[in-house]
């Protein structure tokens, strides 16, 4: 029999032997796993059913945080099509089922409470980042007034925008052209500050300029640079710059090559109008968090080079690295901004290779 099998993970009564064979008439496989980004609440159960099979009254429920020092301890198990459908049953409405990628590597499904419950707004989400910001700072000694936190608000609504700015926060930043200016008349009500951090086309750089950016932590190639200091030089002003660097030498992600930053630098400090502030980088996508730190290091170190270059009108005080899975460690290696979209405003309904990687065709 060609029987589909499933990992399941649970971090709770599906544990119990007693429960499996209730469940399933046997004693399920399993192996010990770890899911990170979450974190367990109780919930009261009050379905008559389910009490019965499991004799307790509150259950735990993983209810997702996305910081990386939550996580739950349990047990994925393999099991199949039939049996998955079957715990579909069994767990109350409360739960949604997730696939998840664990400490293994494994991806399983697992169930986990439908709402962020306790961080369903966005203002209790920004406190929890500012959360997570002042701890990741007395950890590493360094005082939360050097960090900056930037939202980061591709795909996210005018409305939610401007929860976050009622909330306090004023810095902002987005991907795309077209969605800085669909919201750009709406968000006037509010002072704030708006940058730039995704990959910028060079037929795009008139328009883009004609929405008050304040500064484009982007920039990634030298046509890049000339065009926008031609614009700029016709309209008579300048512009704060970051330089992106490819820390996680991956190919689908754009900046310059570490070796070649300084360099680069240099070249890009000719410009008179574009004014170099810092670096940025997009850290490596692993739950290996010494790779991630890895890349936060190289930044730290690029940043050094260059100021021991002495280019003059290069000023690198700013580093902007770190989001929502991985600001800790970014705040530990030097940050002075971070930029959060997911655990402040939620999951987003396209993947970030949307926004990251386009057709990879450098105009
Ligand atoms: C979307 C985005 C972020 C925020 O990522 P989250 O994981 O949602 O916090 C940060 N930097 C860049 C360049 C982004 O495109």
């Amino acid at each position: 029999m060609n029987e589909k099998k499933h990992y399941l993970f649970s971090y709770g009564t599906l544990q119990l032997e007693k429960v499996q064979i209730e469940n399933y008439g046997r004693l399920l496989i399993g192996q010990k796993d770890t899911l990170f980004g979450y974190k367990l609440d109780k919930l009261k159960i009050t379905d008559i059913e389910v009490l019965k099979i499991s004799d307790k009254e509150f259950h735990p429920i993983a209810v997702k945080t996305y910081s990386p020092n939550d996580v739950v301890e349990g047990t994925i198990f393999e099991i199949t099509e039939e049996e998955l459908i079957e715990t579909d049953k069994y767990e109350v409405s409360d739960y949604k089922r997730v696939l998840e990628t664990f400490a293994s590597g494994k991806k399983a499904w697992v169930y986990v409470a439908k709402l962020d419950k306790s961080f369903s707004t966005i203002a209790n989400n920004i406190k929890q980042v500012h959360n997570r910001i002042n701890n990741a700072c007395l950890k590493s000694g360094r005082n939360k007034n050097e960090i900056k936190l930037l939202l980061a608000t591709k795909t996210v609504g005018c409305d939610r925008i401007k929860e976050a700015f009622v909330s306090g926060e004023t810095l902002i930043a987005e991907n795309k052209v077209q969605e800085i200016k669909q919201k750009f008349d709406c968000l006037q009500e509010f002072n704030h500050e708006q940058h730039f951090i995704g990959h910028l086309q060079t037929n795009k750089v008139k328009e883009i300029l004609k929405y008050n950016i304040n500064c484009i932590q982007s920039l990634d190639r030298m046509s890049l640079a000339e065009k926008l200091h031609n614009q700029l030089r016709l309209e008579n002003r300048t512009i704060d710059i970051f330089i992106q660097v490819n820390t996680s030498n991956e190919e689908s992600k754009f900046g310059i090559a570490p070796e070649e930053a300084v360099n680069f630098t240099k070249q890009v400090a000719k410009f008179n109008t574009l004014k170099i502030k810092g670096l940025m980088t997009i850290g490596l996508f692993s739950s290996d968090g010494d790779k991630v730190r890895q890349c936060f290091k190289r930044l730290k170190s690029i940043q050094k080079e260059i100021i021991a270059a002495q280019i003059p009108n290069v000023e690198m005080k700013e580093l902007s690295m770190g989001m929502s899975g991985d600001l800790e460690i970014a705040i530990e290696e030097g940050a002075t901004i971070i930029r959060i979209g997911t655990a402040i405003f939620g999951e987003r309904q396209y993947p970030d290779s949307y926004y990251w990687n386009e057709n990879r065709t450098i105009d």
